[in-house]
């Protein structure tokens, strides 16, 4: 039985490195993943931002160039000012230079809030322009640490995949299946150690004919608590 034993102990040290090996890997590509879609939305909102400066650059020239039009305009009524004869005439002149002044109000006040809209986009050009650079960097970090992290883990997963293989056919099937049933449930772990006379998994403490039996191996013994497959190294 000591051999049955040392069998499922080897197994369970193999299957923690495979595990391990997995747990390294599996982690990587989420964080690329997550790095790629960040990197992608920044470059985004780059690229509206500049749209939207290139958009007010464009306004900003109409509402000027409007306004240099107006103001021969109104250079012009006024000079008209002096010929005119009526009341009525006057009133119409002051009527259209008055509509004149309030267009040329309107878009001073829209070219203040559109230069402010501008500097504020241009901060936040440069500000996501170095978080991209960053997340670059980042990005292509994470992509060599996973090729390098792939090649390690690869190769001594291939190297402890047949090993793995080979034990596990030299082990009883029931005893096999009953391990197989227990790594699912207790997140990897099939046989466990007892220490200091208690469960490797539960924690509770053995009776103790359990204990002396378990340290015995003689026989395969399960945890009377929570079924454990129990080992000593005693
Ligand atoms: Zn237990």
């Amino acid at each position: 039985m000591e051999k049955v034993i040392k069998q499922l102990v080897d197994l369970q040290s193999i299957d923690n490195q495979l595990d391990k090996l997995r747990a390294k890997r599996g982690d990587l590509p989420e964080r690329l993943k997550k790095l790629e879609s960040q990197s992608t939305l920044i470059l985004t909102n780059i690229t509206d931002d500049k749209a939207r400066i290139r958009e007010i650059n464009k306004d900003l020239k109409h509402l000027s160039a409007e306004i240099e039009d107006v103001k021969v305009q109104l250079e012009k009524y006024k000079n008209q000012l002096y010929l005119v004869t009526t009341n009525k005439e006057y009133d119409a002149l002051q009527h259209e230079m008055d509509a004149i002044k309030e267009t040329i109000n309107t878009n001073e006040n829209t070219i203040i809030e559109s230069e402010d809209e501008k500097i504020e986009l241009e901060e936040a050009v440069k500000r996501n322009s170095i978080s991209s650079e960053n997340i670059i960097r980042d990005l292509t970090k994470s992509k060599s640490d996973l090729e390098n992290a792939m090649i390690n883990t690869i190769d001594e997963e291939q190297r402890l995949e047949p090993l793995r293989e080979k034990l596990a056919a030299s082990v009883d099937k029931g005893l096999l299946f009953t391990y197989e049933r227990f790594r699912k449930a207790r997140r990897g772990r099939g046989i466990v150690r007892i220490h200091r006379d208690s469960c490797g998994s539960c924690f509770n403490q053995l009776p103790p004919q359990t204990a002396i039996e378990v340290k015995k191996m003689e026989s395969l013994i399960s945890c009377p608590n929570c079924g454990m497959l129990l080992y000593s190294e005693e």
